[in-house]
């Protein structure tokens, strides 16, 4: 950057944001912004994305126009930028008629100097007709992955942007930013948006000040009780898979005087934003909910985020995990795992309503990303290895050294031989037909008395009651364990156990079975219930 408008930038940065320096990223951004060189800036969330387009138009003539699919992060940005003194609106359908009017006349008067518009305003012939005589020094293309069909938001009116830009007397840069794009959906940002050899900067997917965690549990609840009571009186969000989920665990919550709030998106609009203010403004700590929460909610001091269940991609979670400790100060983020999450995640992507855009092919083509996506974060539920590692590895990122605080790390992993126990439940399984869940298998084995057991006369199987002198709970842990070293799978529509290779395979050269166990692992079940 030429000294003069270095010096330009950052004058913009101290006196409208009150921020003394740059960020990593936020510099090369604006330094190629104002280049006028076109820019694909592949930042995390909470890394400072807006600055990078807010202070460019601020240094230069003319006005920059934001395009972004979300409401409530333009009302939000706006509403700061207004209150900073810069003139500042935004164009989508939360305006009335009468509003809108009076907006685009302000707009042809040259009044603003950052304009926000969803994309499907764009090519609204009043809008084009005032964009083209305006002088904009700048075009933002916001959550761009949005372009690409293969990406998870994709939005068909994300394509109309490069018609737009085309339409303008005169092209200003493009800068697009996104906070999740793997090489393909670059590429695609690239071209579909017609950027011009862009400047790319990708910045760190590290936040040192977050811990991360993963805790198999056989008893989420009691584990997600004990955890929230630990950080009693900091603020967190529990991310939970489906609606009825969270209803479940906010009640259990309430039950155990620990004052939560339920948030997705089946409850009323009133209702929801109430509980998000209330969650901004600390009057509540938690908040139970679906993925529904969080978009465009800027709360720097979120002190933990639990999954209460996995997620269906790392993209997904580390968007939701990130929304921990945006201030910078030390915060958690924590997955509670159990096996049976892969069965309702792929579950929800087979029967998930397909994107109507998308041709029959290039749905099954989604679908089997998503599986994939899927495995991927079922490989970080389940390794043993340093996680902030593994999820820079993840985002394109060399990791170096081992993180040395999380979950694996501080882990002291020891090989259990669990050889004799585990042949009694290969054993059970096989003997059983391999047709039967966890929970069958360990009825059989437990020897219980029950209808299940009566009615299929399981009482003369031969895994019958074998090994009846552990409780129900150990057994379960321990199944866990073995679908987590692989000995074990869970498959089909029903939870049917079965037998890997691997399993066979310690059967047929009677080798030891060993699991890698943490050896903190029923700490939760152990303090509740002392
Ligand atoms: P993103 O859009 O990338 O998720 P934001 O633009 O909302 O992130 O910024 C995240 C937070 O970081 C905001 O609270 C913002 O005020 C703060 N921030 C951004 N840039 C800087 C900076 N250079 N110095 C200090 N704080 C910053
Ligand atoms: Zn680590």
């Amino acid at each position: 950057m030429s000294e003069q408008s270095q010096t330009r930038a950052l004058e913009v940065l101290r006196q409208y944001f009150g921020y003394d320096a740059f960020r990593p990223g936020q510099k090369q951004a604006v330094e190629a912004i104002l280049h006028h060189q076109d820019l694909l800036a592949v930042m995390p969330t909470g890394a400072g994305k807006s600055i990078c387009f807010q202070v460019p138009a601020l240094a230069c003539p003319g006005v920059t126009l934001v395009i972004s699919p979300l409401i409530s992060l333009m009302q939000d940005q706006v509403r700061e930028l207004v209150a900073a003194g810069i003139p500042a609106a935004y164009f989508n359908r939360s305006l009335s008629a009468a509003q809108y009017k009076t907006a685009l006349a302000r707009l042809r008067q040259g009044q603003y100097k950052i304009v926000y518009a969803a994309p499907e305003r764009l090519m609204a012939p009043a809008f084009l007709d005032i964009c083209r005589e305006l002088d904009i020094s700048l075009i933002a293309v916001d959550e761009a992955h949005c372009v690409s069909q293969w990406g998870q938001d994709f939005r068909p009116s994300y394509l109309k942007i490069r018609e737009f830009i085309e339409s303008l007397s005169q092209r200003p840069p493009v800068a697009a930013f996104t906070a999740t794009a793997t090489g393909p959906v670059r590429q695609q940002i690239i071209s579909l948006l017609g950027l011009q050899t862009p400047v790319q900067v990708v910045t760190g997917f590290d936040r040192p000040n977050l811990t991360w965690q993963v805790h198999r549990e056989s008893d989420r609840l009691t584990a997600l009780t004990y955890l929230i009571r630990q950080h009693r009186d900091q603020s967190g969000i529990v991310y939970c898979a489906t609606r009825k989920t969270v209803e479940e665990v906010a009640a259990h919550l309430a039950k155990r005087g620990l004052s939560a709030r339920p948030y997705h998106a089946g409850l009323g609009e009133e209702q929801r934003r109430q509980t998000q203010e209330d969650f901004i403004y600390d009057r509540i700590p938690v908040i139970v909910a679906t993925n529904a929460f969080g978009m465009g909610i800027n709360k720097p001091d979120v002190r933990y985020v639990i999954h209460y269940q996995m997620p269906a991609s790392m993209e997904a979670y580390y968007q939701e995990a990130g929304r921990a400790g945006r201030d910078g100060d030390p915060a958690q983020c924590i997955l509670l795992y159990s096996p049976q999450d892969l069965r309702l995640q792929s579950y929800m992507i087979e029967n998930g309503d397909p994107n109507p855009e998308l041709s029959q092919e290039e749905a099954q083509l989604v679908k089997k990303r998503d599986m994939d996506r899927l495995f991927q974060m079922r490989s970080y539920a389940q390794s043993t290895s340093c996680l902030r590692s593994q999820i820079l590895r993840y985002f394109g990122e060399d990791p170096g050294e081992d993180c040395g605080k999380c979950s694996n790390c501080l882990a002291d992993y020891e090989d259990r031989d669990v050889t004799a126990m585990a042949m009694a439940i290969f054993a059970g399984i096989v003997r059983t037909g391999s047709r039967f869940g966890q929970k069958r298998v360990i009825e059989v084995l437990r020897g219980a008395d029950t209808e299940f057991i009566r009615s299929r006369n399981l009482k003369t199987n031969p895994a019958y009651g074998k090994l009846r002198e552990h409780t129900a709970r150990l057994l379960e842990t321990l199944v866990t364990q073995l679908c987590e070293n692989g000995y074990l799978q869970v498959t089909g529509d029903y939870p049917i156990l079965s037998l890997t290779p691997k399993a066979c395979r310690a059967i047929s050269s009677h080798s030891p079975v060993t699991v890698k166990t943490a050896t903190s692992a029923e700490r939760y079940t152990v303090l509740e219930e002392s």
